[in-house]
Order: structure tokens, then sequence, then C-alpha cells
């Protein structure tokens, strides 16, 4: 798309309207035939039991407007799934919203409590949507940087970033794209600031089971003082592996749960009605689905990192999620945009660069963004075809 087509768009948005460098990587996966490690999606379904409920759902009458809230057996099944994996106790007739994924969430929960004059800090690289929401808010993004190889940040940057204007810290853990669990340890440290500056968190924890090696997800509405402030935001997508369902949820207190269904009335007001009981079906499995979900990918993560190392490329290992940053800088390069553009027709694989995911360009330039949610063949051959890069 030119800045011509985006003529009748509003200024709010301009920055965010171009065609996305995701687009334009999958376009040319496609036209080149490469390996698309750039999207974040896995390539085969998730459990049978989840999609034949979905079935059961369509065929049982689920097919009008659920509750505006949501069905009340996801609802139920969400408020279970936070006491019995994280030890948090949500009301699911007051405490739980669902919604369009989290995306909606994340939306409409910025939407429900920022407004213009207003100041939401966030780190950077950033999950896409993050900039384009609190701009559709009329908000302004204060960010505090992930600080590479461990992406940690300093608190005295996130101290600085917190003010007068601060109205939500935005939070994402497990961290899209660098892979980071934030600690308990730096988890209050982000608890104290919220609290001392009266500052609700909205976060994001999409990646909440895809935890690796000894690092476990913790909520910070887990932390002190945090239960009251905190919006607690999660999908079944990566949970599990329905991606296009876009069935998500909101946990927060009664009062914060109306705030953001007021927002998220006038987006779509409700959705995916026979999706919601199957979901529901699949936040009740067994201990072990959701322990071979991590595990499982834990190896895919091994066999791509231990191949883009093979490859030349100076690895940071995630500690959860879907993804893998990778610096370029060992192939004597320094633009990963131009290096992901080229990279389809020099070994076949497609890649995201990190600098989109930044306000700060320079600080993303030298690294790139691999998908490790494939099917292991799929890996291993996008790890051949790497193989062959050359400096
Ligand atoms: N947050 C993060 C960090 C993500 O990576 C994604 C999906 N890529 C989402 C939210 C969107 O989740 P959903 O598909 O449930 O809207």
């Amino acid at each position: 798309m030119t800045g011509e087509d985006l003529r009748h768009l509003c200024d709010r948005l301009k920055p965010f309207g171009g065609a996305s460098v995701f687009a334009e990587m999958s376009a040319l996966a496609v036209r080149t035939g490469a390996i698309n490690l750039g999207q974040g999606f896995p390539d085969v379904d998730g459990p049978t039991a989840v999609s034949e409920a979905a079935v059961d759902a369509i065929r049982g009458g689920f097919n009008q407007y659920p509750p505006g809230i949501g069905h009340p057996v996801l609802r139920h099944a969400v408020a279970e799934h936070q006491q019995r994996f994280w030890g948090l106790e949500f009301d699911p007739d007051s405490e739980v919203l669902i919604t369009a994924g989290a995306t909606e969430a994340i939306t409409a929960s910025l939407l429900a409590l920022t407004g213009p004059g207003d100041e939401v800090v966030t780190f950077e690289p950033y999950f896409d949507i993050y900039p384009a929401d609190i701009a559709l808010a009329g908000a302004t993004r204060r960010l505090v940087q992930l600080h590479p190889p461990d992406y940690s940040f300093d608190p005295d940057e996130l101290a600085a970033a917190f003010g007068s204007r601060t109205r939500v810290l935005l939070l994402n853990s497990p961290h899209n794209p660098t892979g980071k669990v934030f600690t308990a340890e730096e988890l209050d440290v982000i608890a104290r600031l919220c609290v001392q500056h009266d500052v609700i968190a909205v976060t994001d924890e999409v990646y909440e089971h895809l935890t690796f090696d000894h690092n476990v997800h913790v909520p910070i509405a887990t932390r002190p003082g945090m239960a009251e402030r905190t919006v607690t935001i999660s999908s079944a997508g990566k949970t599990l592996s329905f991606t296009g369902w876009k069935i998500g949820w909101v946990c927060a207190s009664p009062l914060l749960v109306k705030a953001v269904q007021a927002a998220k009335q006038l987006l779509t007001f409700v959705n995916g009605g026979p999706f919601q009981p199957a979901v529901a079906v699949g936040l009740g499995l067994g201990d072990e689905y959701f322990s071979d979900l991590a595990a499982d990918l834990q190896a895919r993560r091994d066999l791509l990192c231990d191949g883009l190392s093979a490859a030349g490329f100076k690895v940071a290992v995630p500690q959860g999620t879907y993804f893998v940053i990778a610096n370029v800088s060992g192939f004597g390069e320094t633009d990963g945009l131009e290096f992901c553009r080229s990279l389809p027709q020099r070994c076949g694989v497609v890649a995201v660069p990190v600098e989109v995911l930044c306000d700060d360009k320079a600080f993303g330039s030298p690294l790139v963004r691999f998908a490790a949610c494939k099917r292991p063949e799929v890996l291993e051959q996008a790890v051949e075809r790497l193989a062959s890069l050359t400096p």
C-alpha cells in the first residue's frame, strides 16, 4: 500500500495503516516458495477433543449470540483455569469477560482505560498492535527497552517512564518477540511502581503455558497490591493451538471488567458462539496436555536455536513463547529488514525484522525473529536451508 492509498485514513492511524512487514514477508514466502518462519501460528491443529466439542456445539444449538460477557460454561472454565494454574480467584459471573481473542481484549482495555492526555508505559520491542491500540485510544506510549542478551529492563529507566499522566502499564509475559519470561522479582519492581503511581496493569499472558527449562510464568496479578489493579488477558489461540478461533478473555475486578466490557460491546459485542464451549473443554484438559505442549515446543525451540547458531547467527535462547530472536551481525550485516527481504532468495526461509517492533530502529535493526511453532520436519528443512547461508 502506498502513502496515497491512505488518504482517507485518519491521522491518528496513518502510522499504522500501511501493509505490514508481516504481510510483505508472508507474500514473499508464497511468491518464492520459502518456508515461512515469520508468522507465529502452529501448522497443526489443536486437540481433537476440542475440535469435536466445537462441532458438537455447532450441531447442538450454540449458534446464536452468546451473552455479552460470554457463555457461562467458558467463564467458569476460565475462572477454574486461573485457580488451578496460578492460584488466582475470579468470580465467573462478575470478574471474567470473554472476548474476540486477546487482540480485542487488549484493544478494549486500552480504549476503556485510557484517553487523550494519558500515557501508557510498555516495553520495547513490543507486540505490533500495542502502539496502534494506544494511538487508537488517543493516548501516548512511553517505551522502556528490554536490553539484550537477556532482555532485562533497567529499573531506573522504568521508574523514569512513570509520571502523573501514566494510566496503564501494558505488560506481555512471556514476551513476544524476545521470549523473555518476567521473574517474580522483576514483576515486583513493576508492581511497586503501579501501586506508587496508582496505575492499572494490563497484562497480555497469551503464552502463559509456553515456558521452557526452569522458567515459570508468574501472573503480575499475584504480586502484592496488584489483584485489584490488574486486567489479566489471555486466549485459546496458543494454549489450544486454535489461533483462528479468536476466543480470548479478561479477568479483573468487577469494576474493571465492567469498563472493558463497555468498550468491548461496541467493537464486536460477542463472537465465536460455538467455539466458546469448545474452549471450555480445552481449558479442562489434564495437566499432561499443558506440560506436553511446553515440552514439545521446547524441543522445537532447541532444534531451531541449534540450527541458527550453527548457521552463524547469534541467538538469544528464549525462555518461552513461539519465537527466537537472532542477531545477523555474524554475517557482517546490520540491517535486519534488508536481511529478511533477501533471505527467501538467498536460502528459501522467511523471518521477520525486529525493527518493525521498535520505535528505536537502531536498537532493533540487527535482530530478526524466527517462529519455532512449526512441525519438526519443517524446522529441520529450514535449518538445512539456513546452513547454506554465507556472509
Ligand atoms: N498478544 C501477543 C503477545 C501475541 O503474540 C498474540 C498473537 N500473535 C496476541 C496477543 C493475539 O492473540 P489472539 O489471537 O488471541 O487475538
